[in-house]
């Protein structure tokens, strides 16, 4: 076959098909084998590899280090993670932790570079996630370093809100948009205000391709209950186009395991059906028939919500409802977005009886 006719396929050769299968074959098995690693300080992930084994692995052993790019590494502390960045003298951290786990990725930083940790970033001011932060202040003293905290303007407001046990940050990024420099590096912050909580965050390391946003979504599965507290979906859906806009390879959601651009995608094809599904739900179940005035309000509703979301499970893909969390989290998403609609889109969502 000549190369021309090969390009158009307009001659079928048996050999050639059957070679150019095996070979179609054996790379598809090869790039199957390379979506999940052992996990490595020294060998940098390709974009859309994963932790082999995480969700034991970090149980078994006291941390998990998987460096991502040439000074970019994610640390997974049994059920929370933080990024690191090695520069030429010292080393960022995005979330000190809490839960004795602070001196863990202490050690487990020095693993990696003899370089002491100059520099913190709280993502947002939960403590789960920087609650241990007088451990990494109490560390750059022994090494007489003056240690720079990095936080947005929402996340000092509740930090001060709540009178949070933490060190206050030293330095302030604007919101809803801002950045700060540490060496060589520009880190860009977003804090929408709608996803998670009033001051989360994502954290984007420019140049390096990763993304540090606790929080948001663990990779390959559902969002968490009101997607993880969002004040809309709208907010949550706000930040996945933040995410598409941003050019980066890996996400570090601060529990699950390492996130690619195909894992926020799967989030935003959830959320299509979810909607899909739950506008189809509402023409074939009006919350009219449900009104019974012999009862409480809420007990009809819930009602009306998970027969709703009994149809609209029908209508989900077997990618969705396979997951082991589905039935737990569905019921929850399905009022979520009832509620989204009803406040956000359409006030005849929930009229009067007939
Ligand atoms: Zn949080």
């Amino acid at each position: 076959m000549t190369r021309d006719r090969w390009q158009r396929g307009l001659a079928f050769e048996p050999l050639a098909f059957l070679t150019a299968l095996v070979m179609a074959c054996s790379a598809s098995v090869a790039a199957q084998e390379a979506a999940e690693v052992p996990p490595s300080a020294v060998k940098a992930l390709a974009p859309g590899q994963k932790i082999a084994g995480y969700d034991a692995l970090r149980f078994e052993q006291p941390y998990i280090i998987q460096r991502l790019t040439e000074r970019a590494y994610f640390l997974a502390v049994e059920t929370n993670n933080l990024t690191f960045y090695v520069g030429d003298e010292g080393v960022l951290v995005f979330d000190p932790l809490s839960g004795r786990r602070a001196a863990i990725a202490l050690q487990a930083i020095a693993t990696v570079t003899d370089l002491p940790v100059t520099a913190l970033m709280y993502s947002h001011s939960h403590l789960d996630h920087i609650g241990e932060a007088s451990v990494f202040v109490a560390a750059a003293k022994k090494n007489g370093v003056n240690l720079r905290i990095i936080a947005s303007q929402a996340t000092l407001a509740e930090i001060e809100r709540h009178g949070k046990p933490v060190p206050r940050p030293t330095e302030i990024v604007a919101t809803p948009e801002g950045e700060f420099t540490f060496e060589e590096l520009t880190v860009k912050v977003f804090t929408n205000g709608t996803r998670h909580s009033v001051d989360a965050s994502t954290a984007y390391l420019l140049g390096e391709g990763v993304v540090h946003a606790p929080d948001f979504f663990v990779p390959g599965h559902l969002p968490f209950e009101n997607f993880d507290f969002s004040l809309d979906i709208k907010g949550f859906e706000d930040d996945l186009a933040l995410l598409k806009r941003l050019d980066w390879q890996f996400f570090n959601d601060g529990h699950g395991n390492i996130g690619s651009r195909q894992d926020a995608l799967f989030q935003q094809e959830y959320i299509d059906q979810l909607r899909a599904a739950t506008l189809a739900g509402l023409q074939a179940l009006p919350f009219a028939d449900f009104i019974d005035p012999t009862r409480h309000p809420d007990l009809y509703s819930l009602d009306w919500v998970a027969k709703l979301a009994e149809a609209a499970k029908k209508e989900m893909d077997p990618k969705f409802t396979r997951l082991e969390e589905f039935d737990y989290l569905f019921k929850n998403h399905v009022m979520f977005m009832i509620v989204n609609i009803s406040y956000h889109q359409s006030g005849m969502v929930v009229p009067q009886a007939e």
